[in-house]
């Protein structure tokens, strides 16, 4: 099935609020394994939001609108989605009674417009509102669904998980199940080329790409009659995922890098400690982000200053003289230095410019150093990493950790 979002309101245009509606939705719909190919916004404005009605029933089998479902006169989605699909306007009593209700409760009096409330497109099946006055309802006819939601999001939200996904898996019968890959070190962009062609072919099981902070997931979403047959649509398509992206795939469902390699360090009884300048103790943040890692995880320092390099992991003067605090031999002197200090299997260290300031002729913002200290030897990476000084900070961090990853594997 193919969606389409379309969030009305001319707030949404003019940039005074944000369109977290749609955000919501395409993450909701695709978790149910619903592929969302558009999105788009248009002003609270007739003639505006029957084309863009038309457009995206002309692409979509299924059109979610939020928005314009209030009492005010610009409140008017449901008005042209009527006129839309040719249906009259009918009064629903327990929607009317349920609004008066509300009123009473809130000790106001009622008007013509909420009355308006209570009117929906002929044979639509009605959203109830748990959490304001304006129902929501569904359109359903000639193979295309049409579902109108509120604006506010804690309308909207309830009314979506209580209401809608049960009627959408209604239509879809059977059970829908997903797996969630979790990539790294591969960008969002060349990981869909290279699975280009699954993402092409896909049917069921389905195939939805998302990217996170630094990292990536591949949501395969299969429908079958019971959850194993579901699972065993999705296992060659798992497989061929697996072999195309190899080791950037690190883990399966609600994990983190930082659980998969602290589970590794544990299950080795291998030791660790970082020295971080640039990633001022993120490092050692992420790390400890996984409980249990207090068996392995015996020290961080954040050494800002070369002095601080010197005094507390050992780096020598000459090193930071000839090559500068950011540079791979100084990663390499902290990565090692660290490990002897709290005297660790690991060391792991962290060094650049994450600018906005710090930058000179050959050392530009964004130029970070890794140091690894693993198995008796030290190795050093560069990293060019674009974007603001959280950006550079963040993806120095979980470069560190996918390094440290990859290379636990080939011990
Ligand atoms: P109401 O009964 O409150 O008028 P409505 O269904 O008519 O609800 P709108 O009038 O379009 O919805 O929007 C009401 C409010 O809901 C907006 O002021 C905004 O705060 C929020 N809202 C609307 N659309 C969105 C959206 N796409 N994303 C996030 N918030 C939204
Ligand atoms: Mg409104």
């Amino acid at each position: 099935m193919i969606a389409e979002i379309l969030a009305v309101g001319t707030e949404i245009l003019l940039g005074d609020i944000i369109n977290t509606n749609a955000q919501y939705l395409a993450k909701e719909l695709a978790s149910l394994g619903i592929s969302v190919y558009h999105q788009s916004v248009v002003g609270d404005n007739g003639e505006r939001l029957k084309a863009a009605l038309n457009l995206a029933l002309s692409r979509a089998d299924l059109v979610i609108t939020t928005g314009g479902l209030g009492p005010t006169k610009d409140d008017l989605t449901k008005e042209f989605a009527s006129e839309y699909f040719n249906k009259k306007l009918i009064l629903d009593e327990d929607s009317l009674n349920a609004i008066k209700y509300y009123f009473k409760k809130m000790n106001i009096e009622i008007n013509e417009g909420n009355k308006k409330q209570a009117y929906f497109p002929e044979g639509s099946t009605i959203l109830k509102n748990d959490y304001g006055t304006a129902p929501g309802c569904i359109i359903d006819g000639n193979d295309k669904i049409v579902v109108l939601l509120p604006g506010p999001p804690r309308e909207m939200k309830p009314m979506f998980e209580n209401y809608v996904i049960p009627y959408l898996m209604k239509y879809q019968q059977g059970v829908l199940v997903s797996k969630v890959l979790r990539i790294c070190g591969i960008g969002e962009g060349i990981m869909a080329e290279r699975i280009g062609h699954i993402i092409d072919a896909q049917n069921n099981p389905t195939v939805a790409p998302y990217a996170k902070q630094n990292e990536a997931i591949l949501r395969i979403t299969a429908k079958a009659d019971n959850e194993e047959e579901a699972l065993n649509l999705i296992q060659p398509m798992e497989k061929d995922i697996r072999d195309i992206l190899g080791e950037h795939v690190y883990g399966v469902g609600e994990t983190s890098l930082e659980e998969e390699v602290g589970k590794v360090l544990i299950k080795n009884n291998l030791t660790i400690s970082t020295a971080e300048s640039c990633t001022g103790g993120l490092l050692a943040g992420r790390l400890i982000n996984y409980p249990g890692i207090s068996s392995v995880f015996m020290e961080g320092a954040i050494t800002y200053s070369d002095e601080a390099k010197m005094r507390s992991v050992g780096v020598k003067k000459e090193t930071l003289e000839a090559y500068g605090a950011v540079s791979s031999e100084v990663a390499a002197e902290m990565a090692e230095g660290i490990a002897k200090v709290a005297g660790t299997d690991i060391g792991i260290s962290t060094t650049g410019i994450a600018g906005p300031g710090g930058a000179t002729k050959d050392k530009p913002v964004g130029l970070v150093y890794i140091g690894l200290y693993i198995n008796g030897s030290v190795k050093t990476k560069e990293l060019n990493i674009p974007g603001d000084r959280q950006k550079v900070r963040d993806r120095s961090v979980t470069t560190a950790i996918d390094w440290l990853r990859r290379e636990l594997n080939r011990l």
